[in-house]
């Protein structure tokens, strides 16, 4: 269902704009990339990021292959929900492991919600998607 808001005159090139709303990912509590351990028995556990790279990555999921969650609990707010109460232990040998956390210094930002434009207008992105192949033949990234 195709709308073209009335402001926009369909036979000449519009001014076509597409903006990132950057979108705030700062963390007080986030894996810590520097972290490093080895246990008594010689394993060496560090957080792990999917394209295999020790560099933390806002908004991607850490994981911590060589560990796995034991539960060894249940805890209570005071308004009677309960929570998990566990460790980590290293899945060669059993060895409790606290994987290390820090905050991030500065504030990080991710492109976040994309919005689009046509002189000046705001449209749908199906809107700009149609107007781009109308007048500049080619897609918008
Ligand atoms: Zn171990």
């Amino acid at each position: 269902m195709h709308e073209t808001p009335r402001h926009i005159d369909s036979s000449r090139k519009p001014d076509l704009r597409m903006e990132y709303q950057p979108f705030e990912v700062t963390s007080l509590r986030r894996p810590d990339e520097g972290w490093h351990y080895v246990d008594p028995a010689g394993h060496a556990h560090q957080w792990e990021w999917p394209n295999g790279k020790r560099v933390y990555q806002p908004g991607v999921t850490a994981s911590l292959p060589t560990l796995e969650w034991v539960r060894t609990g249940t805890g209570a707010y005071p308004d009677g929900e309960e929570y998990e109460i566990g460790e980590h232990r290293c899945r060669q040998c059993g060895a409790v492991v606290q994987p290390a956390y820090t905050a991030d210094r500065n504030r990080v930002f991710i492109p976040g919600l994309v919005s689009y434009t046509a002189d000046g207008v705001p449209v749908s992105r199906e809107e700009a998607v149609r107007l781009a192949k109308l007048h500049y033949g080619q897609d918008m990234g």
